[in-house]
């Protein structure tokens, strides 16, 4: 499939319509297209490594930066690359590289983590938890797995993140049943310590108790949420988890 690149008749495209020309249809159209000879994330390679050995860490290196990105080279790759390069095309070119390196794949360590956790576990992370994010310090994640007979949810809380305290209420049954599935995080009733939460632990929580869950400040966490059926069940939603009782987690 051709590259589309627009970039030569959108800058020169009334100042020099030729260069325009070969810029987008030679050597994107033709040269850069040419996957069944050199594939897309190698080009990249070789042309972040060719602008490098120039010391040309402009506005054109930020884009082949970025198109390597999406061209599937890692924030360790391009690390490696820049390194092994550094040898042959100089230090300081090298470090000139990394400063603009570093900018775009700045969002890959979240999102490495996130991807880590996920596959570390059988049920999806699911979608952001938006409906509950104001009862929540920190990104939560919402994944339905069972939404009849008994209402089953898996729940991700990112590093740092947890609910507020709460209650669950029911005039009969009710309460809360949580199933740790990654991760590592916590569990308190009020006036009681927190309990450091696994794999494989389960918490019953009845009616009536205040409490909070969520992720260890360093680790990704999921826990399914069962809803034990109750009549008249409902959630009371009461103050965050202050950085103060947070903090003295570990
Ligand atoms: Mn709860």
């Amino acid at each position: 499939m051709a590259v589309k690149q627009t970039a030569g008749a959108d800058q020169l495209g009334d100042f020099a319509p030729e260069f325009a020309r070969l810029n987008d249809d030679v050597l994107f159209g033709e040269v850069w297209s040419r996957e069944d000879k050199l594939s897309l994330r190698d080009r990249s390679l070789v042309t972040v490594v060719a602008l490098m050995a120039q010391g040309l860490t402009d506005s054109s290196f930020k884009y082949h930066l970025l198109s390597a990105k999406n061209n599937g080279i890692t924030k360790a790759e391009i690390a490696e690359i820049l390194t092994h390069a550094a040898f042959y095309a100089g230090w300081p070119k090298a470090w000139a590289a990394f400063r603009m390196a570093t900018e775009v794949w700045a969002e890959d360590n979240a999102d490495d983590a996130k991807a880590e956790h996920e596959n570390s576990m059988v049920f999806p992370i699911g979608r952001p938890n938006t409906g509950f994010a104001k009862y929540f310090i920190g990104r939560s994640y919402l994944a339905p797995l069972s939404t009849s007979q008994v209402g089953i949810f898996n729940v991700t809380f990112e590093p740092g993140c947890r609910n507020n305290w709460h209650v669950h209420h029911a005039d009969k049954g009710g309460g809360q049943i949580l199933v740790c599935v990654a991760g590592r995080g916590y569990y308190q009733e009020w006036g009681k310590p927190a309990q450091e939460l696994h794999p494989g632990d389960v918490v019953n929580i009845p009616v009536g108790v205040k409490h909070w869950h969520g992720a260890a400040p360093d680790s990704w966490f999921s826990h399914l949420a069962v809803e034990v059926p109750g009549e008249n069940g409902s959630n009371e939603w009461l103050e965050p988890v202050t950085d103060d009782v947070y903090s003295k987690l570990k």
